[in-house]
């Protein structure tokens, strides 16, 4: 190898000589061929470093017609095309020898004579040009005239082209004194080289002085041919030429060794590519392993993309975005965010946005469907903003901004985004299909119309335009709303032509009119002609009448019934059934049956278990698991269903007490209690089978959705309520358990009375401390009126009591009433006439009304009915929603002033955070650097939502414990909000 290497040492362009013959390696006697004897005669001697060499001298200068010939023994020509002779001689100056004949020479004659045997003898070939060929007449440069100082000549010729395997040079006198010293023959040849990391082999050079040989090169190991055909050209002068195409060094080797090696690349250097390049330290965060590394390897969780070169750095991928804000407009939401903190090191940052619509409480979350629309773009994004729309109303969703990159796609886990939780609002309800007309008169017209395709809600009225026609112009108009859809237009003008348009209204507001509509006043009034459509007003007027009369018997029958049953025990006869008229049904207490499975058997309906789908438990009830499922009843579309079972192992007593509240809520039928779908009781395990409602029991998802609603929607989940509890009442149905724990909530943020159940008022559950045991049964004590703790009087007062605790729950978004105070407090508290005071941010109007529904006197609480009217006015008259005062005056004071103790109180801002319910930003404080009470009594409103504190609620609880804060450090700053 290191011989090897040494060759390829040899510069480029360096001739070499290959000796083929010299006079001098023989120390001997040459007896070379003279002719004739008496010619050339072989002399012993010395050259210029008085080395002993053997010479031939000729000096036959005093005779004449000198033709002197001597030979070289056969010279083997050894591949080459081109001979050389080096001769060093001397020649004696004719005139410096005295009496000498004219025919005197200074000169010589080389030929050479080519063979392919050594077949020369002293006769043949003959002594005389052609055969021998004449190479050149040599002649001194400097003759000299005294033999022993004679200074020698170098003469070098050349002949060619050669073609037999060796050759003779032959030497002609012709009468000069003269000797010559040596002898060398050789040839000319390019040495091995290499050039252009590639090598080539030893080329003899050519025939000619001026031919060109042209010589294959190949590669240096670790070497890649560039350009093809890869040659070099050897001159007459056994001299490299330029070389045509060239090798480089493969890729991980780097020149070395001026450009006669291929280096590996060391440990931590690569070189990708093939070229002249040299290795390169790895990328930042890229390393390699070993050497001669075309690649460095990325360090663990950097990543190079598809598009990336080697040469390029490993990066890594974008963390989560920041500061995402979230502002949702009814069925849409529009986000937008900053950008992550760290990018990863690249350019190319996009965002995929994620939607998910959760269910329950936010446990059951699925992708969003494709109805849903994302402008610009749902995946894919560049800017950082994103409008949502289609959403369903009333519904929770998460929105995930995952922030990418060109090598997310390379990284084994999933990107890093941000999370925002919406619920929508309700959409206004859709426009009024049509409008008929239902009869008129010379002055009114009564118009009826169907509701609205998509209500999104309860519609609260209908409001009416209408105006005179007058040619191409339009009248003044004038509006009237209606609670239902009919309404009769009086005071009009005869024979005259009226455009009408109608709209529902919603807790969302107005839906658009609908088309407008032209009716006219006839001439004369046609009810005197008696028809019966006019006279069905009449028929139903009088029918009420009747009714009402039934009813109000019906009313006293039972109420004498239900004394006599307290009384006595007395059975629920089916005598008094009879009273019971259909479309006025009056609560009947299943327990009042002999056999409670006959009570089952009117008010339930038996499903086949084979309807019925389990899917999921979401929950635990009184008796067993709470789970989702699916109810396919023969002929009807398949729904969802809430399954309530009864666990293993129970008793008859409990099987009684668990289906007893399936008959009484099958006893209900209104749009703001739960609806019972049915009962299995004929396999197991026993089941109750109830509509769905997605969102769960009230409290929670309060709780979960803190500040996210407008006091109009809490107000209209409030009116649903009391709607429910109005009907109940009506149905002379004391609940005894109206708590927010007991309402559940459906997609569409309707909110219905559930919760028949009697048995926990029974003493066999000790472990909830929500009931508390008190003479005869177990008591909430928290959302129970006084009279009823104290001897047990439930009444639809009562639950109004505790209805009035309900609206406080709702305000509060969830808070528990009274917070930790013990129960026995709490009945002292309200004994002296204490009374929750408002939750924050509480219209006046509001607490007003409960501290109504928690007057002692519970003959002057308002009635359910009554508490329907006025949230429905609050309602129609949003602008009374608006007065808010923290402190109530009269003789319910506030029970205890919760707003934040002093924030001295605390020694971190997380603690404070965590007392005013806000301790989920603790971080974004922090992070931000609001670390400390005096920076955070200088926060503005942006700052918060700069931080990432996005929720309206959210931002006005923490801004009025800020406030706090500054008139305890006597400042007076006021926020801006
Ligand atoms: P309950 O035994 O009625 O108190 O129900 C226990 C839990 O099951 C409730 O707090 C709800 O979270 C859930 N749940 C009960 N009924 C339903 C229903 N109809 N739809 C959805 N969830 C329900």
């Amino acid at each position: 190898m290191i011989s090897f290497l040494l060759l390829l040492l040899l510069p480029v362009g360096r001739a070499l000589e290959e000796t083929l013959m010299d006079s001098k390696w023989t120390t001997s006697e040459l007896s070379w061929t003279a002719h004739p004897e008496t010619g050339w005669e072989e002399v012993s001697g010395y050259d210029e470093a008085t080395n002993p060499i053997r010479t031939y001298q000729v000096c036959n200068v005093q005779e004449m017609n000198q033709n002197n010939w001597l030979r070289t023994r056969f010279i083997d020509r050894q591949g080459a095309l081109r001979a050389y002779v080096e001769l060093k001689f001397t020649v004696r100056d004719c005139n410096s020898i005295p009496n000498i004949p004219g025919s005197c020479k200074e000169t010589f004659i080389l030929f050479y004579y080519e063979s392919d045997t050594d077949s020369a003898s002293a006769s043949s070939p003959f002594w005389m040009e052609n055969p021998y060929v004449k190479v050149d007449t040599i002649a001194p440069d400097e003759s000299f005239s005294k033999l022993e100082s004679g200074r020698i000549n170098t003469k070098v010729r050349s002949f060619g082209p050669l073609s037999k395997r060796g050759f003779y040079l032959a030497f002609q006198d012709l009468g000069a004194c003269m000797s010559i010293i040596s002898v060398r023959v050789f040839y000319k040849k390019c040495s091995d080289t290499i050039a252009g990391f590639a090598m080539f082999p030893e080329t003899l050079t050519g025939a000619e002085p001026t031919s060109v040989v042209i010589a294959p090169g190949t590669c240096i190991p670790n070497a890649v041919e560039e350009h093809v055909p890869l040659k070099l050209y050897c001159n007459g002068d056994g001299e490299w030429m330029v070389p045509v195409g060239a090798c480089t060094c493969a890729a991980g080797y780097k020149p070395a060794m001026k450009d006669t090696e291929c280096q590996a690349c060391g440990p931590g250097t690569f070189k990708s590519k093939q070229g002249k390049g040299l290795c390169s330290p790895c990328p930042p965060n890229s390393r390699t392993s070993g050497t001669a590394a075309v690649l460095c390897s990325c360090q663990s969780g950097f990543f190079r993309a598809d598009a990336d070169s080697a040469d390029d750095r490993c990066t890594g991928v974008p963390s989560s975005p920041r500061l995402l804000i979230s502002n949702v407009n009814e069925t849409s939401v529009a986000l937008r965010w900053s950008e992550p903190r760290d990018l990863g090191g690249r350019e190319d940052l996009f965002y995929n946005v994620i939607c998910k619509k959760c269910l329950l409480e936010h446990r059951l979350c699925s992708r969003c469907d494709d109805k849903v629309d994302f402008f610009p773009l749902q995946l894919g994004l560049t800017e950082r903003r994103i409008y949502i729309t289609n959403l369903m109303p009333h519904t929770r969703y998460t929105f995930e901004i995952q922030a990418l990159n060109g090598v997310s796609s390379k990284s084994p886990f999933p990107p890093q985004f941000a999370s925002v939780n919406i619920t929508t609002n309700q959409a206004a309800p859709s426009a009024v299909p049509t409008m008929h007309l239902h009869s008129s008169t010379t002055n009114s017209l009564t118009l009826s119309w169907a509701p609205p395709e998509r209500p999104n809600g309860i519609i609260l009225d209908y409001e009416i335009k209408y105006f005179v026609k007058q040619g191409q112009t339009e009248g003044i108009a004038n509006t009237i709303t209606s609670q239902k859809n009919m309404v009769r237009l009086e005071g009009l003008r005869p024979i005259t032509l009226y455009v009408v348009q109608v709209r529902a209204r919603t807790v969302a507001g107005y839906g658009s009119y609908s088309l407008p509509v032209e009716f006219q006043t006839p001439l004369e009034d046609v009810s005197r002609k008696s028809s019966f459509q006019e006279q069905l007003p009449l028929i139903v007027g009088s029918a009420t009448a009747g009714l009402v009369f039934i009813i109000a018997f019906v009313l006293i029958a039972v109420v004498c019934f239900r004394k006599q049953r307290n009384g006595s025990e007395s059975e629920y006869t089916e005598k008094l059934q009879q009273y019971i008229i259909p479309g006025v049904k009056v609560y009947v207490d299943p327990f009042t049956y002999e056999d409670p499975n006959e009570a089952m058997r009117e008010f339930t309906k038996e499903i086949d278990i084979s309807c019925v789908k389990i899917e999921e438990v979401i929950g635990a009830g009184e008796f067993g698991e709470v789970c989702r499922g699916r109810l396919k009843l023969p002929g009807r579309r398949e729904i969802f269903v809430a399954i309530k079972t009864l666990k293993a192992g129970y008793t008859d007593r409990q099987r009684r007490d668990f289906l007893s509240e399936a008959s009484i809520m099958g006893q209900f039928e209104h749009p703001n209690i739960i609806h019972l779908e049915g009962v299995v009781t004929k396999s197991w395990p026993v089941m109750i089978v109830t509509e769905y409602m997605e969102n769960g029991a009230l409290d929670s998802f309060l709780r979960l959705n803190d500040g996210q609603f407008t006091v109009i929607q809490l107000v209209g989940m409030l009116r649903g309520i009391a709607a429910g509890m109005k009907y109940l009442a009506e149905m002379n149905y004391v609940h005894r358990d109206l708590a927010a724990r007991n309402i559940l909530v459906n997609s569409n943020l309707v909110c219905k009375v559930s919760d028949f159940g009697l048995s926990r008022f029974l003493e066999n559950d000790p472990s909830d401390p929500t009931y508390t045991s008190s003479l005869g049964g177990k008591i909430p004590i928290r959302w129970t009126a006084p009279e009823a703790i104290t001897y047990r009087k439930f009444t639809s007062a009562s639950d109004v009591w505790s209805y009035g605790i309900v609206m406080w729950e709702v305000m509060s978004y969830g808070e528990r009433p009274y917070w930790d105070m013990s129960n026995q407090d709490v009945i002292n508290a309200v004994e002296q006439d204490y009374r929750l005071p408002p939750p924050m941010d509480c219209p006046t109007a509001l607490h007003q009304l409960m501290l109504d529904c928690w007057v002692r006197d519970r003959n002057l609480r308002p009635k359910f009915a009554q508490t329907v009217n006025t949230l429905d006015k609050l309602i129609r008259n949003a602008a009374s929603l608006k007065v808010i005062s923290n402190l109530q005056s009269g003789i319910s004071q506030p029970l205890l002033d919760r707003t934040v103790p002093d924030y001295t109180t605390f020694t971190t801002v997380g603690d404070w955070l965590d007392a005013i319910k806000m301790g989920r930003y603790k971080e974004n404080f922090l992070n931000a650097g609001f670390a400390s009470f005096d920076l955070v009594v200088q926060m503005t409103a942006e700052d918060l939502l700069r931080i990432g504190v996005t929720l309206a609620g959210h931002q006005k609880k923490i801004v009025s414990s800020i406030q706090d804060m500054r008139l305890q450090m006597n400042q007076t700053l006021p926020v801006q909000v």
